[in-house]
This record gives C-alpha cells, structure tokens and sequence, in this order.
C-alpha cells in the first residue's frame, strides 16, 4: 500500500511542448521551472526539457542550482531578485536577468563583470507589480544599450495580468502599451504567458514563455487541458487505509463539521496537508477510486482526508486512490478548494516523493 506520491510523465511534458511549438511556431520557447518547475521537480524537468531555448526562474539560488547540476542551457533569471553582492556570481554562471528597476540597472552599470550579461528590461504595461513604467522607461531607455555590461540588444519583456479572461480588453491595451514603448527599438521581444500564447496570437512576438501549460494544467477556467489540446503531467496518487461503516447523523473527523444524512461507509485516504493537500477543501470536494469520483466529507487532517464511499462499496483497503490525475483534472479540485490548479501542485510538500516515467 502506498502512501502519497506524485507521478511525472515525461511523455506528456514533451507532448506539451510540440503542442506549444505548433500554437506558436517561428518563436523561442522559455521554459518555466521556477519554483520547483511548478512543483513536478526543477533538475529533473529541466534535463528533460531538450528542445528548450531557455529555462526561467524566480530566484538567483534557482538559476545557480541549475547550473551547478550542469544545466547548459540559458537560464533566465526573471524576477530579478539580484543584488550589487551577487550579480557577479550570475555573469560567472552565465545567467540572463532581467532589470526591473533602477536600482538594478545602477547594480548592473558599476559591476566589474568579465563579460557583459544578456538582460531582458521588463515594462510594465499593465500588472503593475514589476516593471518599468512607460515613462520611467522612455527616460532611461538609452542606458540599455550604452552600458558595457549589457549584451547588445537587450531584450524587452512584459507580464499579462488578466490574459486568462474572456474579456480581451486589457490584455489588449497591455499589448499596444508595450508596443508604444518598444517602437524602433532593436531587440528581441517577449509577452505570452500561458494564456496569453493560446488566446493572444499576436502575443507571441520572438520568445514565448509557457509555465503551467507546460505542466498540461488549463490556465483558463473556460477551457479545459484537454480543450487545448494538453496532457496532464503530474497525477497525485495515494491509497485507502480504512473502510469503515458509518451511521446516519455521526460525525467525521475534526471539529465535527460535517455529518452524515445517511447509514454509509467512509473511507480514509492516507493524504492531508501535511502532504500539501489543502486543508480548506470543503465536503464534495472530488477523489477517484476505483474509477469513479467520491466527495470528501469531514475536514482535512495532516495525514488522512475522508471521503464518503457509499452504502454498499466495492471498494478495500489498499485501493489506489487518485487525489488528481486521470478522470479528475487538478482544475476541477482547484475550483472545489477555491484556488487554481498553479497552487496545487506548487505547493506539494516534499513527504511526496516525484517519480518520472
Ligand atoms: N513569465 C513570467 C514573468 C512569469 O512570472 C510567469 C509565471 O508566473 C510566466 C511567464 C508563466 O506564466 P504561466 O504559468 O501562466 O504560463
């Protein structure tokens, strides 16, 4: 009997990846692995990731762990989080970073580097959360290309912040206000994100930069993975421990929050937030056992979840238990728990071993 564990297909990774290729053929495809490539393992889908053009992450401890596992290919540092003290350890790597600020330029400009970097200068064209303003960025837009340190041509990038949505608008102004501020400028170009890559044709400009599609995840809550055309990565499995008759009007677990209307049987699935299953999943959220979906009941423990299986089961102790995977899409649990499928599989903890196939 197992308990919690991950399964990781490396077939469907490369699956997604054609996919992305033929949604937006003629561009440069950046590979999201921050964050522990969404949770399905950094080092292991960055080596499996071979037709790659680059690799993207969130943190400068990412972007070396990368190298020093001997990742040749371009990593992108893409918040930025770098200081005056480590900027030098990114140019010895050769990491590609992205300025975000001026700050960071000033950083960047009175480095002592060896070689100068390849930085991607970040607009904000509308997330405001990182990013040069228009303004700022017109005002400083000649240092990019006149500091020694800085690989000749930057290149310019923006984030969406709605491109999942169905109403286009601001997606829409996000992609002419960058447009504006990128006018006759040499360098290489970067906007789409997941959604903007299916939804925003015109978005895909030289270097595309796919995170949760990668992973075969929707990022829209209108369309499904398999809409797009996308396989599901990762299936979080693990097994019944218990199968237990249950009277009408008992309760189940802490708190006594739920009880049941009916003479049933419970079982208790060896999974909980102590493995990164969110504690907040309400009754109903789904499981699949034995092909068919079951609602939990009761609260979320550390180890263990409840799910009511029925008057009369078939079901044993040992059955595999799928938490999400085939027949139940981690968006479908994600709309139960009210969050979105990133977080899900972001947050598994490492109780939860990886294994690729
Ligand atoms: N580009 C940047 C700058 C990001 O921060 C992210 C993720 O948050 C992505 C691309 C990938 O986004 P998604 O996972 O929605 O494709």
């Amino acid at each position: 009997m197992k308990s919690a564990y991950a399964s990781i297909s490396k077939s469907a990774l490369a699956h997604n990846i054609a996919r992305l290729r033929q949604q937006a053929p003629n561009t440069k495809l950046m590979a999201m692995v921050k964050a522990n490539a969404y949770g399905h393992g950094m080092l292991q889908i960055a080596t499996s990731l071979n037709h790659v053009d680059a690799l993207g992450v969130a943190r400068v401890e990412e972007a070396l762990a990368l190298r020093e596992a001997g990742v040749s290919t371009e990593i992108v540092l893409l918040e930025g989080f770098y200081t005056d003290s480590n900027i030098g350890a990114l140019a010895a790597a050769n990491i590609s970073t992205v300025i975000h600020c001026e700050h960071q330029l000033l950083a960047l400009e009175n480095a002592k580097l060896s070689q100068p970097m390849k930085v991607w200068v970040k607009i904000d064209s509308g997330m405001h959360r990182l990013g040069f303003s228009p303004q700022q960025f017109e005002s400083l837009k000649l240092r990019f290309y006149q500091s020694n340190n800085i690989q000749q041509n930057p290149g310019f990038m923006s984030h969406f912040a709605s491109a999942d949505e169905s109403n286009q608008d601001y997606t829409l102004s996000q992609i002419a206000c960058f447009d504006n501020c990128v006018q006759g400028l040499q360098g290489q170009q970067s906007l789409a994100n997941s959604a903007g890559i299916f939804a925003f044709e015109q978005s895909h400009r030289d270097w595309i930069r796919p995170g949760i599609a990668l992973y075969g995840v929707s990022p829209f809550a209108h369309l499904s993975a398999e809409d797009l055309g996308l396989l599901a990565v990762m299936e979080l499995r693990s097994s019944l421990i218990a199968v237990r008759p249950h009277q009408a009007g008992e309760s189940a677990g802490y708190g006594r929050i739920w009880r049941s209307p009916h003479d049933t049987y419970l079982g208790v699935v060896a999974i909980g937030y102590g493995d990164g299953y969110p504690r907040t999943a309400p009754e109903g959220t789904p499981v699949r056992i034995n092909g068919r979906i079951v609602p939990i009941v009761g609260r979320v423990s550390m180890d263990m979840l409840t799910v009511d299986l029925g008057p009369k089961p078939m079901d044993q102790v040992g059955d595999e238990a799928i938490i999400w995977g085939a027949g139940l899409p981690v968006e479908d649990v994600a709309k139960h728990v009210g969050t979105i499928g990133y977080e899900l599989v972001t947050k598994l903890t490492s109780r939860v071993p990886l294994y690729y196939k």
